[in-house]
């Protein structure tokens, strides 16, 4: 029986039925249907953007993501490291949707069939294993891919059982619940603490395994100093930042990396550069020249890939990543009707660049692109290309400081910054995506009521 699950002009139904553009006739109703897969940073701004224009009247504008709440990826190391609560920052897709003029669907995609332009989706079932949602497929005029990326393991072992990615709120509150964890356990075992025992390596030192070093470092010793008295932070805490190029933040340049590890080395983090990790096991990491690392906590935040199932979207084509191929303007270079944007498209830049990098402030701009796209194609006119504009990149080392660098078109020439400035412009990032998602208003009440709430809470989480 088919379940009616958005707009009139965005049904679903069990798969494979009928298609969809009998579906839209049967509805009476030729308002063109957008479908965006993935509420993430570039889709959830691009849907919200989409609902306010063209939501209530212009179009049938549906979001599918396979979680019910959005939380900003870049916090992922806060929750890890227990400074922050993400019930404070996230985004319930139904109220979004409901405020901004789209529907929200709860679903995995698992498929497409463009021939009869339909999302296959998975059914959902809830943590008793009951069916929420069935297996249905949803309808398009206009698809946006925009699911994201993971991280890659490259296929050393060890990495799915021993260490935690940090590519979901839960796997981040499930790191910290580790580390808490492990702390009462040293607290209230028999034996001494062990080497090891609360030692942290962190592998992988792009922008997530950077910024996660340096918050582990400062809230391990917030949840000890809580009366964990037989913890010696000196003694017993380690904390390892381990990077298979010959650099930490080898994607950003030269000026910040040096000024990170000499910010990281100066708390007392151990930076190991050019360490390739080979194995993983319960207790300890091999590294390829044959050292051992002990430790029990561990974090895999090395190599991104994007999501398999986008091997199996009916012959667009994928990248060697499983990032879609788009052409310039963002369609996929096989169907012009399906776009992506995001960590999982690969979108060519101009000049003998590499693609689009994946970072929010890439994805941020693909997403105001888009708009514009979908506004152009409604209105029948030609697509536009999109130029990446790399204004520079910060990396927050908690309260230690910030780094960064301001791009040159801006000034001239790159501007590197440091502490306080460069700490204001990361804040600023964050409260970007907030405006985006929520307006101005909303978004400073919110980082006000936050402001409160950390004045009569512990500045760590410590369950
Ligand atoms: C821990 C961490 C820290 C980071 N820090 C920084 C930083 O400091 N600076 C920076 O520039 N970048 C940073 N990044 C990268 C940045 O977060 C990403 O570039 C950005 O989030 C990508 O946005 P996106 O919308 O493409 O994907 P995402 O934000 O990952 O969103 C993807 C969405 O798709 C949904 N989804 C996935 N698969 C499916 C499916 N099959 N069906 C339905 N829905 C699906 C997910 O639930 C999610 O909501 C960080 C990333 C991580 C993981």
């Amino acid at each position: 029986m088919p379940l009616d699950l958005a707009h009139d002009g965005a049904r679903a139904k069990p798969y494979p039925e009928t298609p969809s553009a009998s579906i839209a006739r049967r509805a009476g109703n030729d308002q063109h249907r957008i479908v965006v897969v993935g509420g993430g940073a570039a889709g959830l701004e691009l849907i919200t953007w989409l609902g306010d224009r063209l939501g209530r009247r212009r179009a049938a504008i549906t979001l599918v993501d396979c979680a019910r709440t959005h939380l900003w990826k870049p916090l992922l190391h806060e929750v890890a490291a227990g400074s922050l609560d993400p019930g404070e920052y996230e985004v319930n897709y139904l109220a979004q949707a409901h405020w901004h003029g789209f529907r929200y669907r709860l679903a995995q995609m698992i498929g497409l069939d463009r021939a009869a332009r339909e999302v296959h989706l998975a059914a959902t079932v809830d943590d008793e294993g009951r069916q929420i949602t069935p297996p249905r497929a949803i309808a398009y005029d206009t698809l946006v891919v925009a699911i994201g990326s993971l991280t890659n393991d490259l296929g050393t072992p060890g990495v799915a059982q021993y260490a935690v990615p940090l590519e979901t709120p839960e796997q981040a509150a499930r790191f910290n619940r580790r580390l808490v964890n492990a702390c009462v356990r040293a607290q209230t075992q028999e034996s001494p603490v062990r080497s090891g025992q609360l030692h942290v390596a962190i592998v992988g030192a792009g922008a997530t395994g950077t910024e996660l070093a340096a918050q582990v470092h400062l809230t391990i010793r917030k949840v000890v100093a809580y009366g964990l008295d037989r913890i010696d932070p000196e003694r017993d805490i380690r904390i390892v930042l381990i990077e298979a190029a010959d650099r930490i933040l080898p994607g950003l340049p030269e000026r910040i990396s040096k000024a990170s590890r000499r910010l990281l080395e100066g708390m007392g983090i151990q930076v190991r550069t050019g360490a390739r990790v080979t194995k993983i096991t319960s207790e300890d990491l091999e590294l390829a020249d044959g050292s051992v690392i002990a430790s029990v906590l561990m974090v895999w935040a090395a190599g991104v890939k994007a999501p398999e199932v986008l091997r199996a979207l009916d012959g667009l084509e994928v990248n060697r990543i499983n990032q879609l191929v788009v052409k310039p303007t963002l369609p996929t270079t096989h169907d012009p009707d399906i776009f992506a944007i995001g960590d999982c498209a690969a979108c060519p830049q101009s000049g003998g660049l590499g693609p689009v990098p994946p970072r929010v402030q890439a994805v941020n701009e693909e997403a105001a692109h888009m708009v514009r796209q979908i506004e152009l194609r409604q209105g029948g006119k030609m697509l536009q290309p999109f130029r990446y504009r790399d204004f520079g990149s910060l990396v927050s080392l908690g309260r230690h400081s910030t780094v960064g660098n301001l791009m040159g078109f801006l000034f001239g020439r790159g501007l590197f910054i440091e502490g306080l400035f460069a700490r204001l412009m990361y804040h600023g990032l964050r409260l970007g995506h907030e405006r985006a998602l929520n307006g101005s208003l909303n978004a400073i009440v919110a980082v006000l009521a936050r402001t409160l709430s950390r004045r009569i809470g512990p500045v760590v989480k410590l369950h």
